[in-house]
């Protein structure tokens, strides 16, 4: 099985440290999404896994063994590049089997390679066009299929969804799940969008200041963020403070601002002690709204100011001690201007404590 294992690795760019002792395990066959904000180092770990930089320390095995001790051949690595990288005056079809030459194939073999790549990203009918002459979302297949032409067996991607429209996005996000779960393929990807990542990744890698800071599932990484800033990158939270009453299981009791709130925590954290501060996060789409009080996490207020978006509603709700939560309600029924009092509350496994 051709799993990917990173440890410790350290890249410099001269005096700028921009690996920091990462460390990453990708399953084999599987699609694992790097996120992180710009700067984090994203492009240059893909550079070092395809071999256009060397790491000044650590270790990368792949499928078992050191890369660095892999030939090209072994290594079977391809990269796509943010701007695809297809040369403007050869035809897809030229693009597709640039370089295909050199690995010493049979016409009919070259032939069938580009026709299988092209194929699997269905763009076989372009085959005669300049890149120029189609969409972006159509170049990116195309720069795909170069890189399926060479059969790898790890593909690398950077930003492969950045300059596409909202259509083609979807469209492409299926496509690299199809390649992953039929060609017996491993893909890590880098993309700004964390929206992009969670909905297609396997697993999800959250990169900072040169180092992949938390991974997991995306479900896993998004609900049970380790901190309040994966909590914000990840999406909306309301984040505040509080003071530890009691833990125990996994779940604590603290007291805050807006009253005593039960919730989880994030599961690799050290419980904190009694009497300690913590910081709590409940995503928006946590919070229900209700006339009624449910017993426990349920905050008093009313809706100060709405936002309508068909299927959801944002809500700033005001607590009645003055605390601002924003929520979001699916099928919306309520809105800003109801001089009704309600609640809003969370279930204890949607209030997670962090300890930053
Ligand atoms: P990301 O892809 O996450 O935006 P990069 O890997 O492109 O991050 O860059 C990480 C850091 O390395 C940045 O601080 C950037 O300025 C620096 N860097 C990238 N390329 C070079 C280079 N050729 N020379 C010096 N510093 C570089």
């Amino acid at each position: 099985m051709l799993s990917l294992s990173i440890s410790d690795l350290h890249y410099w760019h001269g005096t700028n440290r921009v690996l920091h002792g990462l460390n990453l395990h990708v399953e084999s066959n599987s699609l694992y999404c790097i996120v992180g904000p710009s700067g984090a180092g994203k492009t240059t770990l893909l550079k070092i896994l395809a071999g256009q930089l060397e790491a000044s320390q650590g270790s990368i095995q792949w499928g078992g063994q050191d890369m660095k001790s892999l030939g090209p051949k072994q290594r079977a690595t391809a990269m796509v590049y943010q701007n695809y990288a297809l040369f403007p005056h050869l035809t897809v079809w030229e693009n597709v089997t640039f370089g295909l030459e050199d690995e010493g194939l049979s016409a009919t073999a070259l032939k069938q390679r580009a026709l299988d790549a092209l194929k699997l990203v269905d763009a076989k009918e372009w085959a005669q066009k300049r890149p120029q002459e189609l969409s972006g979302g159509q170049q990116q297949r195309v720069a795909l299929a170069r890189a399926l032409a060479q059969e790898p067996k790890l593909l690398l991607l950077d930003e492969p969804l950045s300059n596409l429209d909202a259509v083609a996005r979807v469209e492409l996000r299926q496509r690299l799940r199809r390649l992953v779960r039929e060609q017996n393929l491993t893909i890590v990807c880098v993309l700004h969008d964390q929206k992009d990542a969670l909905a297609m990744a396997d697993a999800i890698g959250v990169m900072r200041d040169g180092r992949i800071i938390q991974t997991g599932l995306p479900l896993d990484v998004y609900r049970r963020p380790l901190s309040s800033w994966i909590a914000t990158f990840l999406g909306s939270a309301n984040l505040f403070r509080g003071k530890v009453l009691r833990t125990g299981a996994g779940e604590f009791i603290a007291r805050t601002a807006i009253g005593e709130v039960r919730g989880a925590l994030a599961a690799p954290l050290p419980e904190p002690v009694e009497g300690s501060e913590i910081t709590i996060c409940i995503r928006p789409e946590c919070l229900r709204l209700d006339s009624l009080s449910p017993d426990e996490n349920a905050f008093k207020g009313k809706i100060i100011e709405s936002v309508f978006q068909g299927d959801f509603s944002l809500h700033q709700f005001q607590t009645n001690s003055g605390f601002i939560l924003k929520t979001a309600e699916i099928n919306p029924r309520q809105s800003a201007g109801s001089k009704a009092l309600i609640y809003a509350w969370a279930e204890p496994e949607d209030v997670v404590g962090l300890l930053d």
